[in-house]
Protein backbone atom coordinates (compact mmCIF):
# COMPACT_ATOMS: atom_id res chain seq x y z
CA UNK A 1 0.00 0.00 0.00
CA UNK A 2 1.12 3.36 -1.06
CA UNK A 3 1.40 6.09 1.53
CA UNK A 4 1.37 9.59 -0.08
CA UNK A 5 1.38 13.00 1.90
CA UNK A 6 1.42 15.49 -1.20
CA UNK A 7 -0.86 16.74 -4.03
CA UNK A 8 2.37 16.74 -6.28
CA UNK A 9 3.41 13.40 -5.43
CA UNK A 10 0.07 12.11 -5.54
CA UNK A 11 -0.49 13.69 -9.33
CA UNK A 12 2.35 11.54 -10.36
CA UNK A 13 1.64 8.52 -9.18
CA UNK A 14 -1.75 8.50 -10.48
CA UNK A 15 -0.81 8.57 -14.14
CA UNK A 16 -0.33 5.10 -14.39
CA UNK A 17 -3.95 4.33 -13.28
CA UNK A 18 -6.92 5.04 -15.55
CA UNK A 19 -9.49 4.18 -13.37
CA UNK A 20 -9.54 5.22 -9.38
CA UNK A 21 -11.98 4.32 -7.12
CA UNK A 22 -11.94 7.35 -4.07
CA UNK A 23 -12.93 7.16 -0.88
CA UNK A 24 -12.77 10.57 1.10
CA UNK A 25 -12.59 10.17 4.75
CA UNK A 26 -11.57 12.24 7.93
CA UNK A 27 -9.52 9.29 9.62
CA UNK A 28 -10.73 7.35 12.67
CA UNK A 29 -11.52 4.88 10.63
CA UNK A 30 -14.25 2.08 11.94
CA UNK A 31 -16.37 -0.44 10.28
CA UNK A 32 -18.54 2.06 8.35
CA UNK A 33 -15.37 3.44 6.60
CA UNK A 34 -14.09 0.24 5.87
CA UNK A 35 -17.56 -0.98 3.98
CA UNK A 36 -16.95 1.53 1.60
CA UNK A 37 -13.24 0.74 1.04
CA UNK A 38 -14.74 -2.93 0.35
CA UNK A 39 -17.51 -1.87 -2.15
CA UNK A 40 -14.44 0.54 -3.64
CA UNK A 41 -12.72 -2.65 -4.12
CA UNK A 42 -15.32 -4.58 -5.80
CA UNK A 43 -14.53 -1.84 -8.71
CA UNK A 44 -12.16 -2.01 -11.59
CA UNK A 45 -8.94 -0.13 -11.41
CA UNK A 46 -7.30 0.93 -7.96
CA UNK A 47 -8.50 1.95 -4.54
CA UNK A 48 -7.49 5.28 -3.04
CA UNK A 49 -8.63 6.63 0.00
CA UNK A 50 -7.93 10.15 1.74
CA UNK A 51 -7.75 11.11 5.28
CA UNK A 52 -8.17 14.37 5.72
CA UNK A 53 -9.74 16.63 8.76
CA UNK A 54 -11.15 19.42 6.21
CA UNK A 55 -10.84 22.82 8.68
CA UNK A 56 -13.73 24.30 5.82
CA UNK A 57 -16.45 22.21 7.24
CA UNK A 58 -16.11 23.30 10.69
CA UNK A 59 -16.99 26.27 12.09
CA UNK A 60 -14.83 27.74 14.96
CA UNK A 61 -17.04 27.07 17.54
CA UNK A 62 -17.09 23.47 16.35
CA UNK A 63 -14.76 20.22 17.34
CA UNK A 64 -12.05 20.90 15.01
CA UNK A 65 -9.53 20.47 17.65
CA UNK A 66 -10.51 17.45 19.64
CA UNK A 67 -11.58 15.46 16.45
CA UNK A 68 -10.12 11.93 16.42
CA UNK A 69 -7.12 11.85 14.87
CA UNK A 70 -5.73 8.28 14.52
CA UNK A 71 -3.18 7.90 11.56
CA UNK A 72 -1.13 4.97 12.59
CA UNK A 73 -4.15 2.47 13.31
CA UNK A 74 -6.15 3.71 10.30
CA UNK A 75 -3.27 2.68 7.84
CA UNK A 76 -3.00 -0.42 9.52
CA UNK A 77 -6.51 -1.30 8.97
CA UNK A 78 -6.47 -0.08 5.08
CA UNK A 79 -3.20 -2.45 4.57
CA UNK A 80 -5.50 -4.95 5.90
CA UNK A 81 -8.64 -4.59 3.39
CA UNK A 82 -6.49 -4.32 0.69
CA UNK A 83 -6.41 -0.71 -0.41
CA UNK A 84 -3.78 0.37 -2.67
CA UNK A 85 -3.21 4.13 -1.75
CA UNK A 86 -3.47 6.58 0.82
CA UNK A 87 -3.46 10.25 0.47
CA UNK A 88 -2.94 11.72 3.51
CA UNK A 89 -2.08 15.26 3.03
CA UNK A 90 -1.43 18.04 5.19
CA UNK A 91 -3.73 20.43 6.75
CA UNK A 92 -2.37 23.07 4.13
CA UNK A 93 -4.22 21.29 1.73
CA UNK A 94 -6.97 23.23 2.42
CA UNK A 95 -5.17 26.90 1.86
CA UNK A 96 -6.34 28.30 -1.49
CA UNK A 97 -9.14 26.09 -1.98
CA UNK A 98 -11.78 27.74 -3.99
CA UNK A 99 -14.86 28.10 -2.44
CA UNK A 100 -17.58 26.53 -3.51
CA UNK A 101 -21.65 26.73 -2.85
CA UNK A 102 -23.49 23.77 -2.41
CA UNK A 103 -26.92 23.66 -3.53
CA UNK A 104 -29.12 25.42 -1.38
CA UNK A 105 -32.56 23.47 -2.03
CA UNK A 106 -30.44 20.42 0.10
CA UNK A 107 -28.13 22.29 1.89
CA UNK A 108 -30.10 24.61 3.80
CA UNK A 109 -31.93 22.05 5.09
CA UNK A 110 -31.57 19.60 8.06
CA UNK A 111 -27.49 19.88 9.16
CA UNK A 112 -27.38 22.86 7.05
CA UNK A 113 -29.68 25.24 9.61
CA UNK A 114 -27.71 24.94 12.37
CA UNK A 115 -24.48 24.33 10.14
CA UNK A 116 -24.59 26.80 7.73
CA UNK A 117 -20.84 26.82 6.47
CA UNK A 118 -20.79 22.94 6.38
CA UNK A 119 -21.64 21.81 3.19
CA UNK A 120 -19.87 24.31 1.59
CA UNK A 121 -17.43 23.33 2.91
CA UNK A 122 -17.43 19.73 2.03
CA UNK A 123 -18.00 20.45 -1.52
CA UNK A 124 -15.30 22.71 -2.06
CA UNK A 125 -12.53 20.27 -0.64
CA UNK A 126 -14.16 17.42 -2.58
CA UNK A 127 -13.53 19.65 -5.65
CA UNK A 128 -10.44 19.82 -4.89
CA UNK A 129 -9.74 16.63 -4.39
CA UNK A 130 -11.84 15.36 -7.66
CA UNK A 131 -9.83 17.49 -9.85
CA UNK A 132 -6.61 16.21 -8.46
CA UNK A 133 -7.79 12.89 -8.29
CA UNK A 134 -10.23 12.76 -11.41
CA UNK A 135 -11.72 9.30 -10.35
CA UNK A 136 -13.89 6.85 -11.79
CA UNK A 137 -15.93 5.63 -8.76
CA UNK A 138 -16.52 7.56 -5.54
CA UNK A 139 -18.63 5.64 -2.07
CA UNK A 140 -20.13 7.84 0.25
CA UNK A 141 -21.92 6.39 3.57
CA UNK A 142 -25.90 6.80 3.43
CA UNK A 143 -25.13 7.71 7.33
CA UNK A 144 -24.68 11.24 6.05
CA UNK A 145 -27.28 10.89 3.01
CA UNK A 146 -27.79 15.02 3.14
CA UNK A 147 -23.58 14.85 2.06
CA UNK A 148 -24.69 12.14 -0.37
CA UNK A 149 -27.20 13.78 -1.97
CA UNK A 150 -25.44 17.25 -2.11
CA UNK A 151 -22.13 15.95 -3.77
CA UNK A 152 -24.45 13.51 -6.30
CA UNK A 153 -26.05 17.03 -7.08
CA UNK A 154 -22.47 18.56 -7.58
CA UNK A 155 -20.90 15.87 -9.75
CA UNK A 156 -24.59 15.46 -11.96
CA UNK A 157 -23.69 19.42 -12.42
CA UNK A 158 -19.99 19.31 -12.80
CA UNK A 159 -17.71 18.66 -16.06
CA UNK A 160 -16.34 15.16 -14.21
CA UNK A 161 -17.41 11.62 -15.49
CA UNK A 162 -17.53 10.17 -11.92
CA UNK A 163 -20.03 8.06 -11.04
CA UNK A 164 -21.56 8.10 -6.85
CA UNK A 165 -22.24 5.18 -4.99
CA UNK A 166 -24.09 5.41 -1.86
CA UNK A 167 -23.08 2.74 0.57
CA UNK A 168 -25.33 1.30 3.72
CA UNK A 169 -25.26 2.49 7.09
CA UNK A 170 -22.90 0.18 9.48
CA UNK A 171 -24.52 -0.45 12.87
CA UNK A 172 -22.70 -1.36 16.20
CA UNK A 173 -24.74 -4.21 17.57
CA UNK A 174 -26.69 -2.45 20.02
CA UNK A 175 -27.93 -0.28 16.78
CA UNK A 176 -25.80 3.12 17.32
CA UNK A 177 -24.64 4.43 13.65
CA UNK A 178 -21.11 4.28 13.85
CA UNK A 179 -19.46 7.34 13.50
CA UNK A 180 -15.77 8.67 14.78
CA UNK A 181 -17.30 10.87 17.19
CA UNK A 182 -19.04 7.95 18.84
CA UNK A 183 -15.56 7.81 20.67
CA UNK A 184 -16.01 11.25 22.17
CA UNK A 185 -18.61 10.11 24.33
CA UNK A 186 -18.07 8.56 27.71
CA UNK A 187 -18.98 4.59 28.57
CA UNK A 188 -22.28 6.24 30.05
CA UNK A 189 -22.97 8.44 27.39
CA UNK A 190 -22.40 5.69 25.06
CA UNK A 191 -25.06 3.70 26.57
CA UNK A 192 -27.56 6.46 26.35
CA UNK A 193 -26.83 7.16 22.56
CA UNK A 194 -27.78 3.36 21.54
CA UNK A 195 -31.10 4.86 22.46
CA UNK A 196 -31.26 7.51 19.69
CA UNK A 197 -31.00 4.78 16.93
CA UNK A 198 -34.03 2.67 18.86
CA UNK A 199 -36.20 5.48 19.00
CA UNK A 200 -35.57 6.09 15.51
CA UNK A 201 -36.47 2.34 14.24
CA UNK A 202 -39.85 2.37 16.20
CA UNK A 203 -40.68 5.95 15.36
CA UNK A 204 -39.86 4.51 11.36
CA UNK A 205 -41.67 1.60 12.11
CA UNK A 206 -45.00 3.23 12.82
CA UNK A 207 -44.15 6.06 9.62
CA UNK A 208 -47.03 4.40 7.73
CA UNK A 209 -49.52 4.11 10.16
CA UNK A 210 -49.70 7.39 12.76
CA UNK A 211 -49.22 11.26 12.07
CA UNK A 212 -46.02 11.91 11.04
CA UNK A 213 -46.14 15.20 13.00
CA UNK A 214 -47.88 13.60 16.04
CA UNK A 215 -44.83 10.60 15.47
CA UNK A 216 -42.51 13.53 15.20
CA UNK A 217 -43.60 15.23 18.40
CA UNK A 218 -43.20 12.04 20.47
CA UNK A 219 -40.04 11.12 19.17
CA UNK A 220 -38.74 14.32 20.38
CA UNK A 221 -40.12 14.02 23.27
CA UNK A 222 -38.62 10.25 23.62
CA UNK A 223 -35.07 11.93 22.64
CA UNK A 224 -35.42 14.78 25.57
CA UNK A 225 -36.04 12.50 28.24
CA UNK A 226 -32.85 10.95 27.72
CA UNK A 227 -31.21 13.95 27.50
CA UNK A 228 -30.42 14.96 24.17
CA UNK A 229 -31.01 17.99 22.28
CA UNK A 230 -32.39 17.64 19.71
CA UNK A 231 -30.97 19.73 16.18
CA UNK A 232 -33.72 18.48 13.74
CA UNK A 233 -36.29 15.38 13.49
CA UNK A 234 -37.29 15.52 10.03
CA UNK A 235 -39.37 12.92 8.23
CA UNK A 236 -38.77 14.28 4.38
CA UNK A 237 -38.81 13.74 0.57
CA UNK A 238 -35.30 11.63 0.49
CA UNK A 239 -34.99 13.24 -3.08
CA UNK A 240 -35.36 16.62 -2.24
CA UNK A 241 -34.96 16.53 1.21
CA UNK A 242 -38.19 18.87 1.71
CA UNK A 243 -40.56 18.42 4.81
CA UNK A 244 -43.86 15.56 4.46
CA UNK A 245 -46.99 15.77 6.55
CA UNK A 246 -48.00 12.14 4.80
CA UNK A 247 -45.99 9.28 4.18
CA UNK A 248 -44.71 8.28 0.52
CA UNK A 249 -42.76 5.66 -0.26
CA UNK A 250 -38.41 5.96 0.70
CA UNK A 251 -40.07 8.56 3.23
CA UNK A 252 -36.44 9.68 5.09
CA UNK A 253 -36.44 9.89 8.88
CA UNK A 254 -33.39 11.78 9.03
CA UNK A 255 -32.57 13.43 13.02
CA UNK A 256 -29.64 15.08 14.29
CA UNK A 257 -29.19 15.24 18.26
CA UNK A 258 -26.26 16.54 20.41
CA UNK A 259 -25.63 14.47 23.55
CA UNK A 260 -23.56 16.67 25.69
CA UNK A 261 -21.83 18.55 23.44
CA UNK A 262 -20.81 15.49 20.61
CA UNK A 263 -22.99 15.47 17.47
CA UNK A 264 -24.89 12.71 16.81
CA UNK A 265 -26.63 12.59 13.13
CA UNK A 266 -28.59 9.33 12.44
CA UNK A 267 -31.30 8.14 9.23
CA UNK A 268 -34.08 5.59 8.23
CA UNK A 269 -35.02 5.44 4.67
CA UNK A 270 -38.42 4.02 5.05
CA UNK A 271 -39.74 2.16 1.88
P1 LIG B 1 -16.09 10.86 7.71
O1 LIG B 1 -14.74 10.31 8.02
O2 LIG B 1 -16.98 10.97 8.92
O3 LIG B 1 -16.05 12.11 6.87
O4 LIG B 1 -16.80 9.77 6.81
C1 LIG B 1 -16.22 9.34 5.60
C2 LIG B 1 -17.22 8.53 4.84
O5 LIG B 1 -17.61 7.40 5.63
C3 LIG B 1 -18.51 9.31 4.55
O6 LIG B 1 -18.94 8.99 3.23
C4 LIG B 1 -19.47 8.78 5.58
O7 LIG B 1 -20.83 8.84 5.19
C5 LIG B 1 -19.02 7.32 5.68
N1 LIG B 1 -19.46 6.75 6.94
C6 LIG B 1 -19.23 7.21 8.19
N2 LIG B 1 -19.86 6.45 9.11
C7 LIG B 1 -20.50 5.48 8.42
C8 LIG B 1 -21.33 4.37 8.79
N3 LIG B 1 -21.63 4.12 10.06
N4 LIG B 1 -21.80 3.58 7.81
C9 LIG B 1 -21.51 3.83 6.51
N5 LIG B 1 -20.74 4.84 6.10
C10 LIG B 1 -20.24 5.66 7.03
Amino acid sequence: MQIIRSAKDLETFLQQFEEINFVPTMGNLHAGHLSLVSEANRYHGITLVSIFVNPLQFAPNEDLDIYPRTEKQDLKELEKINCDVVFCPKPDFAKGVKKLHANPDLSKKLCGISRPHFFHGIVSILNHFFQLINPKNVFFGLKDYQQYLIVKDFLTKSNLKTNIHGVPIVRESDGLAMSSRNNLLTPDQRLIAAKLSAILRDTAQEAKIKNLEYLRVEGIKKLEEFNFKVDYFSFCNSRTLEEIDEFEANTLLAVAVNLEGVRLIDNFLIQ
